[in-house]
């Protein structure tokens, strides 16, 4: 069953960079198509992969103890590699699990802040980065489950994040009935981003047999697989900015 779901992943990314080269071969014959590709590839864009939480804020843990940041860190990698891999320039907000606090922040919540501060101008800084920040879901209860998209008001992320959703649920998890929807004011880094930016909940820690997914590396790999697919086939239809 997995394996339909990898081949029609893997099928996904290749219609994908399929699509994208058959547009610049329509581009090679078509000056007005061919100038409009030029000007977009002037405006190249950088995906900037965040794997939320790490370092002292390992996020929400699993009733097995496992930290969401750690499993944010292994999808993000996985995406990272596979964007490379399909030729789109990276940026990760952090490789490992260790975090660089500034030396003025003494307590947890200061050094939390710093780091949300210290991303947020990473990101800011990146010339036409597009984000995809990288979490878990948890909830009291052990019923809820299935990934969600959730955007930033900045132009372009509703459309993308959109995209996105509707992607991962098509490809892994078609009895999900969430629909992607508008970020909380109340998360900094997402407020403060000026990229086009969404951040996927890929799953819930709090429900068994998807945190058993969220573990597995081959899911892991299908759910960058649809991030990176998204993003691509996104790409080609144009942006809005
Ligand atoms: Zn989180």
């Amino acid at each position: 069953m997995q394996n339909i779901f990898l081949r029609r992943g893997v099928g996904l990314l290749l219609c994908v960079c399929g699509l994208a080269v058959m547009l610049f071969a329509v581009a090679a014959d078509d000056p007005t198509r061919g100038q409009a590709v030029a000007a977009r590839a002037e405006r190249r864009r950088t995906l900037v992969i965040d794997a939320g939480h790490g370092g002292e804020d390992g996020g929400a843990v699993a009733a097995d103890g496992t930290p969401e940041a750690e499993i944010n860190l292994a999808i993000s990698q996985r995406l990272c590699m596979l964007a490379e891999l399909c030729g789109v320039q990276t940026v990760m907000t952090r490789e490992t699990d260790e975090i660089d606090y500034p030396a003025s922040a003494e307590t947890t919540a200061q050094r939390k802040k710093a780091d949300q501060m210290q991303r947020v101008e990473q990101i800011n800084a990146v010339p036409n980065g597009v984000l995809i920040s990288v979490h878990q879901n948890c909830y009291p209860t052990a019923s809820p489950r299935g990934s969600q998209v959730l955007y930033a008001a900045t132009a372009d992320s509703e459309a993308f994040g959109t995209l996105l959703h509707e992607q991962l649920v098509q490809t892994l998890d078609p009895e999900n009935r969430r629909v992607a929807a508008p970020i909380s004011r109340d998360i900094y880094l997402m407020r403060n981003v000026q990229c086009p930016a969404v951040l996927v909940e890929c799953g819930f820690l709090s429900n068994e047999q998807e945190l058993a997914l969220l573990r597995d590396p081959g899911y892991e790999v299908k759910l960058a697989l649809v991030m990176i697919a998204s993003y691509l086939q996104y790409w080609t239809t144009g942006w809005v900015t």
